[in-house]
């Protein structure tokens, strides 16, 4: 039965991706659509890759490093949580991106840990878009700065950027955070700071917000809730 739902709601918000983009000039294949599967074991994940979900998010490492191992090859994961420098080696074995990268200490740490596993890997800058002090990510006039320090790494590859707006009960007052986010990143990549040939990367949108995130232009949409329902408190095994 959970395993019917879950593919009702991914068709659902397929759909919903399909005719917001269109219905704004875009290209549906430029948005992808990153399953947030924190807190539901590797079971929930297996029944969204039955319906041909294989990019998965994540914010706890050690709870990922489980289901990744438990789950083998064919999906993949982004880590999308706050990421500390001492884990650095772990997540360049298991994660195709990083999208919470917040200070140049955790960004050379992974290099490090991927040049030695000779990978390469994607990153996003997480900006604090909306300037709350209680949230991680850059301010958005120190993205510059970050990202020049970051310009001689060689295996990760910062792609563009990732917020997460203020709360609001409205998804229409996240559409200017979402704004400010996409001017800065082609202000960044005018600067030659983002790599050229392709728009960046803007990972932006949540259950609530995800239409406007895509008018705005998120090119990646973290899902979470309307796909698997309310998260446990803690993960937990059936
Ligand atoms: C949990 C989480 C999401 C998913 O949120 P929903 O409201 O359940 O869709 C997206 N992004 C981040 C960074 C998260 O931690």
């Amino acid at each position: 039965m959970t395993n019917a739902m879950t593919r009702d709601n991914l068709a659902q918000i397929r759909e919903t991706i399909k005719t917001t983009a269109l219905a704004c000039g875009r290209n549906p294949l430029g948005i992808q659509l990153v399953a947030v599967s924190k807190r539901f074991p590797s079971e929930r994940i297996k029944e969204a890759m039955a319906a041909g979900q294989l990019l998965f998010g994540e914010n706890y490492l050690q709870e990922a490093q489980g289901k990744i191992s438990e789950l083998g090859p064919g999906p993949r994961f982004h880590f999308i949580g706050h990421l500390q420098s001492n884990k650095a080696k772990v997540a360049a074995e298991i994660f195709q991106m990083i999208e919470t990268i917040d200070r140049a200490k955790l960004a050379l740490a992974l290099e490090r840990h991927l040049a030695a596993l000779n990978r390469g890997m994607d990153g996003l800058i997480q900006v604090n878009i909306g300037r709350e002090p209680q949230k991680s990510g850059v301010l958005p006039e120190e993205c510059a700065t970050l990202l020049e320090e970051l310009l001689p790494l060689t295996h990760l590859r910062i792609r563009g950027l990732m917020c997460i707006p203020p709360f609001a009960a409205d998804p229409e007052q996240s559409r200017p955070h979402f704004s400010k986010l996409r001017k800065l990143a082609l202000e960044l990549q005018a600067r030659n700071l983002l790599p050229q040939g392709r728009p960046p990367e803007l990972s932006m949108g949540m259950s609530d917000d995800y239409p406007v995130a895509i008018q705005e232009g998120a090119t990646l949409i973290r899902i979470g809730t309307s796909i698997f329902g309310s998260r446990p408190p803690t993960i937990s095994k059936p």
